[in-house]
């Protein structure tokens, strides 16, 4: 294919203390879940071909895996670094996911292994206590098959100590810029530790509109390298082209940041669950990011996840304990009714506005 020789795509940044020299975006692998298998298989060949030698995938988004497995069998292994994750938090549960993830990538290592999702403190205890996740990762390191271990996280704090075990070589925490709260102690805290750092959800998990605006204000962090998972090609060579443009942002744009974080702050959940225990059980941060998992998974897979806690949502008493504890004093009662709204209009129109 024509593959414009961006400069970008011959940079190459070091992540962290893993040595590893990467461009400096990622390829998410979230999105593809939702295309054809020769559909995604082309796309991620022609990322691959564009220059991008960066791809995060996941053992739970869907037959990603395998789209990419069958993608890179046209390029040196040695020339790709591959990042995957596992929800596993016992140690069985990792090592099955681990040689699931090589079978799919048809690899026989994957450069970061990262736990995924440790967002609780329960979580993080469940995975590095006895019998734990971490165990299965030190087996696999040792088994040749993990170079590097990592993780993602949607709490700081969380994510925070898990830093601070030493264990890890690499972080993974959203940012973009209205979830940018990780720039005041998370990612100072992973630059002393050294780890290489993945923004995730640089496009707000697809609920920033803007994707220009986007990598505008991410292109200020050089050490931190974006996953955006997209599902064409224009789509990616409109965001190398913002990357490459020249100069820091500019007044208008700032003001359209704090445009966007004026309108959505007081809707936008951060996805911490800082808010749980809900008494009625609620899955709060799950409804309340539904859009998000709508516009990038498959009709199927966003109905298995979002349909029973948004059923669940109906149940809730206005109790507010849930309201105290959020940080981000999000309406919560209000808009999980407005969820609800959104759900049901969605049923009869297949679309989620
Ligand atoms: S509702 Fe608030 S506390 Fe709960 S997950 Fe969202 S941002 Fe965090
Ligand atoms: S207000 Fe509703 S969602 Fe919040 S804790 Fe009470 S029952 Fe749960």
């Amino acid at each position: 294919m024509d593959s414009p020789k961006n400069t970008l795509m011959h940079e190459r940044v070091r992540f962290g203390r893993t040595g590893l020299m990467v461009t400096r975006l990622a390829f998410g692998g979230i999105p593809i879940q939702r295309l054809s298998r020769q559909e995604g298989v082309r796309l991620v060949a022609d990322v691959l071909d564009l220059g991008i030698n960066f791809i995060d995938t996941a053992h739970g988004y869907g037959h990603s895996e395998e789209l990419v497995g069958e993608a890179m069998r046209t390029v040196s292994r040695g020339s790709l670094v591959i990042a995957t994750k596992s929800p596993a938090a016992d140690r069985k549960g990792f090592l099955d996911d681990l040689d699931e993830s090589l079978r799919r990538l048809r690899t026989d290592y994957i450069d970061i292994f990262q736990f995924h999702g440790v967002s609780s403190r329960e979580k993080m205890a469940a995975v590095m206590g006895p019998g734990g996740a971490q165990e299965g990762m030190e087996e696999g390191i040792r088994a040749g098959k993990i170079r590097f271990p990592g993780f993602s996280s949607h709490s700081l704090p969380v994510a925070a100590g898990m830093i601070r075990t030493g264990r890890f070589d690499a972080v993974q925490v959203p940012f973009n810029f209205v979830d940018c709260q990780a720039a005041e102690e998370l990612i100072p805290l992973a630059r002393r530790a050294d780890l290489g750092i993945i923004a995730m959800k640089p496009l707000g998990g697809g609920l920033l509109d803007d994707a220009r605006l986007c990598f505008r204000f991410l292109r200020q962090y050089p050490d931190l390298v974006p996953d955006p998972g997209i599902e064409t090609l224009p789509q990616l060579r409109e965001i190398i082209d913002v990357m490459e443009s020249g100069g820091p942002l500019s007044a208008e744009e700032i003001k359209r940041i704090e445009h966007y974080r004026e309108r959505l702050g007081r809707e936008w959940c951060h996805r911490c669950d800082y808010c749980q225990p809900c008494p009625r059980n609620i899955p709060i941060s799950t409804v309340l990011v539904a859009k998000s998992f709508a516009v990038r998974l498959t009709v199927e897979r966003f109905t298995s996840i979002v349909e029973a806690p948004l059923k669940a949502a109906e149940s809730c008493e206005e109790c507010r304990q849930c309201v105290e504890r959020c940080p981000y004093h999000l309406d919560i009662p209000v808009l999980l009714k407005k969820q609800r709204g959104i759900w049901e209009r969605y049923r009869s129109t297949g679309t989620w506005e």
